[in-house]
């Protein structure tokens, strides 16, 4: 049997083999904790700082901006939280405001915030690319805003947002803003001066890093409190004995994404052009969602008609084709998302999403392989529906 081709880089991606060598020694060799006087801490503690050197060396930023968390999701948590909860007590601040498109790590604690905590959330649209204009912010925006929040580039469908745009009117205001970067940081530049953001949210293993470890910068005196309380660690910002190896990892493979990002995009680029043009010409009633520019260099979505995305999905499986719908949906519930909703498609072309995510190692020979057996699976799957 051939070996299922991989095209789901934006779900997860594999730990680099340079990442896993540089995460080894700290297993149990340098295993010390990071809090402990003696040399054992020490070492441990010296490994965390320097990758944080190196992380505030990517992001442009001052080491201790850098709070190393468990994943994407608790950095977009101690974010919204954080910062919502210590801009209320300092302004009365009560405002939360959000996309339509955010991932649910955002979406869902905003959420939170106004069923459990009182806050108000305003849910900003978008355009049919998916995309936040900023003069959608700049009729939200007031001096009871609490903290924006709009994700860099979106995971379902790619599209790229105007931060830097969005944060010049934040700023005007004298409103937080934080931007989830988690799907963008393996393509884009995550410079914080250059985006104008005051809490960044980034996750290893959607740029070969291990997972379950993440970060957020918090820009210095950006007022936030913590999520998880307990011991000092983390500036006192997150609670809990750091996981060294992981962040040893986060941070080599944050410095090698930096590195060889141009190199990245150069290779998954023409491939992504290649299998949007293909899809677009070869198979009836398809649409790209997303925005055809302002698009991650690796992500193809798209929308079928009279196709039951999680259908097709299991039949590509079966194929030797490990794609997504872009919802990580599993639950078999016969729903389109939240970000297809925004497409305003209709109800034929809704649930009939597809994902194709390229990465480091995916090859032209693979994506033909793909392009050649993708129409007749479409076909199959309105037929058999
Ligand atoms: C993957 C992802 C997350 C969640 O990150 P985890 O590290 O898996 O918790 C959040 N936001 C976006 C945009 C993502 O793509």
């Amino acid at each position: 049997m051939e070996k299922t081709i991989y095209l789901d880089y934006a779900a997860t991606t594999p730990v680099d083999e340079r990442v896993l060598q540089a995460m080894l020694p700290y297993f149990s060799h340098t295993f010390g904790n990071p809090s402990s006087i003696h040399q054992y801490g020490q070492k441990a503690e010296n490994a965390i700082e320097a990758a944080r050197e190196t992380v505030a060396g990517v992001l442009k930023c001052r080491p201790d901006e850098i709070i190393f968390t468990s994943c994407g999701s608790e950095s977009d948590n101690l974010a919204l939280r954080g910062a919502s909860l210590a801009m209320r007590a300092k302004k009365n601040a009560n405002w939360i405001l959000t996309s339509q498109a955010e991932h649910h790590a955002v979406s869902r604690t905003a959420g939170q915030m106004a069923e459990l905590f009182g806050f108000e959330v305003e849910w900003l649209p978008v355009d049919e690319y998916g995309m936040v204009l900023p003069q959608t912010i700049a009729q939200a925006i007031c001096h009871q805003t609490a903290i924006v929040s709009v994700m860099l580039a979106n995971n379902e469908i790619g599209t790229i947002n105007p931060i830097s745009k969005i944060s010049e009117i934040c700023h005007e205001q004298g409103v937080l803003l934080h931007t989830d970067a988690v799907q963008a940081a393996a393509y884009l530049p995550v410079n914080v001066d250059a985006l104008g953001v005051d809490l960044l949210s980034l996750g290893g293993h959607k740029f070969y890093g291990p997972k379950g470890v993440g970060a957020l910068y918090v820009r210095k005196g950006t007022p936030l409190v913590p999520v998880q309380t307990g011991g000092g660690q983390e500036v006192g910002l997150r609670a809990g004995t750091q996981n060294v190896p992981y962040i040893v990892g986060f941070a080599e493979a944050l410095r090698l994404t930096d590195l060889e990002r141009k190199a990245r995009a150069a290779q998954v680029k023409p491939m992504r052009d290649r299998i949007i043009g293909s899809v677009l010409e070869n198979i009836p009633d398809a649409k790209l969602t997303g925005h055809p520019i302002e698009r991650l260099p690796n992500h193809c979505s798209f929308v079928f008609k009279g196709v039951d995305g999680n259908f097709l999905l299991t039949l590509l499986d079966s194929a030797g084709f490990a794609c997504s719908s872009g919802s990580a949906c599993k639950t078999g519930n016969p729903e389109p998302s939240e970000v297809m909703r925004l497409m305003q498609l209709p109800l034929e072309w809704g649930l009939g999403s597809l994902r194709v995510t390229l990465g480091t190692a995916s090859t032209a020979v693979d994506v033909e392989k793909f392009l050649a057996r993708l129409p007749g699976l479409v076909e199959k799957a309105r037929k058999l529906q």
